[in-house]
């Protein structure tokens, strides 16, 4: 008998090489329909950005071209995974679903469809595509989920080696007369205005372009990633989007990375990988603490007193004319390329939450609207991060100081130039705000917390 097609449910993966879900629907043979559901139903899915969505929509046509040559398709739906899983079950009669498990609110949808299916007779199976540790296997002596990073590293590194990578299909079996969306219905492009030139002229979304970059860093950048902190120099591996959209799992970074290095790329690798381990902290975080996006992680926080913003403040810091070029370079750099670098991530993100002492939660939702990364984990465990209220957070009293910041990492101005070219001429704003007394009142309303906890 001819085995019953199996569901490929596709979220944070979008590739064909290395996911697990897809191998395991190969392994049981038959046809294969592949799934990408836009859930903009469900409540515990946070709508995307207008960044991410630009992202998608690239990342999609690119899996699709990949899928139709090895002789399947993409099938596109739209709407409430608990509706439209269950429907395309029953319209195309498949008898397996497969796929990667995700680690925040969302995983509540899976786990009722999984049990829904399990119970109408269905194989279903999820997987570990996208972390290198699954949360609940790494724990503190005494059994419960690590707050700091340094130790819960230690125990991920003591866990062994990441598996390798798997293999891309060499074939597969498409379903004939499957209904699919068309991509361009879901405009997921900005059309009036597009703004998205900086985005094309920086990123190749796509599982083909995420191994470029991964070439390209392994190669020629890793060996200069001690000098990560300096905004103007391409150290990092700008991987970020690629990750978040799973274009590219960590274990074929990491297993990239144990072959074919010079010395001083293997110098760096230790470091690199410990960035990979931070993404790996932020998801058990995250898993166990779903509300990370919305809650502070510390609940003394919620004694903090934010001030609400004045008329055009936000929008002076969102669009990079606060008058303090470090900061307006980054934001700059944030709406023209849909990224921006660590270092300056930190600066403006303090700038936010202690200068102008604005909750965190703004900025984050600013950053999640226009990063190609917006990650539900990484974002809203560095802006607690950066604002204190986090785990493992960088103390409340630590206000990084814009002007010394550029002095230490930028201290040639190459980074400023590139994007605040009018710093210093009687074009440029005045500070919108005092960096030494917004310092001091930061530091009096933290009293407030330390008072609470
Ligand atoms: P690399 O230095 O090459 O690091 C490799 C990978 O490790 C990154 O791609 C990322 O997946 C991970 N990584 C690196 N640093 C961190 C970190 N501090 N925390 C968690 N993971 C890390 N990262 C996101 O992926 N999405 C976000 O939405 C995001 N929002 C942030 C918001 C703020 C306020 C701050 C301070 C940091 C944020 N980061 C976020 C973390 C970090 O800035 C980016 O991951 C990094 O800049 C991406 O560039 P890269 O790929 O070249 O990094």
């Amino acid at each position: 008998m001819r085995p019953s097609p199996s569901i490929v449910w596709l979220r944070d993966d979008l590739r064909i090489t290395d996911n697990p879900a897809l191998d395991a629907a190969v392994r049981r043979g038959g046809p294969v329909i592949v799934l990408y559901l836009l859930d903009d139903a469900s409540p515990e899915v946070r709508p995307l950005g207008a960044a991410s969505r630009w992202w998608l929509h690239h990342s999609l046509e690119r899996l699709r071209d990949a899928l139709r040559a090895l002789g399947a398709d993409l099938t596109l739906r739209r709407g409430s995974a608990r509706t439209e899983l269950p429907a395309l079950v029953e319209q195309s009669g498949a008898g397996a679903v497969y796929w990667n498990r995700r680690y925040g609110a969302a995983r509540e949808v899976d786990a009722e469809l999984k049990t829904r299916f399990t119970e109408e007779g269905l194989e279903v199976q999820s997987f570990q595509g996208s972390l290198l540790f699954e949360p609940w296997t790494i724990r503190t002596g005494s059994g419960t989920p690590f707050k700091v990073f340094t130790p819960f590293w230690r125990a991920c590194l003591a866990a062994g080696e990441p598996r390798e990578p798997l293999d891309a299909p060499s074939a597969l079996e498409g379903v004939e007369g499957v209904a699919s969306d068309d991509l361009d219905d879901w405009e997921l492009l900005p059309t009036a205005p597009d703004w998205a030139e900086g985005l094309r002229e920086t990123w190749t979304p796509g599982e083909a372009g995420a191994h470029e970059r991964l070439e390209a860093f392994a190669d020629e950048h890793l060996g200069e990633y001690h000098r990560r902190d300096e905004p103007a120099v391409p150290a990092t591996s700008m991987l970020s989007p690629h990750l978040k959209f799973g274009e590219l799992s960590p274990f074929q970074i990491w297993h990239r990375l144990q072959r074919d290095l010079d010395a001083s790329a293997r110098k760096n690798r230790a470091k690199f990988l410990s960035e990979l381990g931070w993404r790996e902290f932020s998801y058990t975080i995250l898993f166990h603490f779903t509300e990370l996006g919305r809650k502070n992680f510390r609940p003394e926080f919620d004694a903090m007193p934010w001030r609400r913003p004045e008329a055009g403040e936000l929008e002076a810091w969102q669009h990079g004319r606060t008058g303090i070029p470090l900061v307006d370079a980054g934001m700059r750099e944030l709406w023209r390329t849909g990224y921006m670098h660590n270092r300056v991530r930190m600066v403006t993100a303090s700038f936010l939450t202690k200068n102008l002492r604005i909750d965190w939660r703004e900025g984050e939702a600013w950053f999640w609207d226009c990063l190609v990364d917006a990650d539900e984990a990484n974002n809203s465990a560095s802006w607690q991060w950066v604002a204190g209220s986090g785990a493992d957070a960088a103390p409340y009293f630590r206000v990084f100081n814009p002007e010394l910041q550029a002095k230490k990492f930028d201290g040639h101005g190459l980074y400023v130039n590139r994007w605040v070219p009018e710093a210093g001429t009687p074009a440029y704003p005045e500070p919108i705000v005092d960096l030494k007394q917004s310092r001091q009142a930061a530091l009096d309303a933290y009293e407030e917390v330390k008072a609470a906890a």
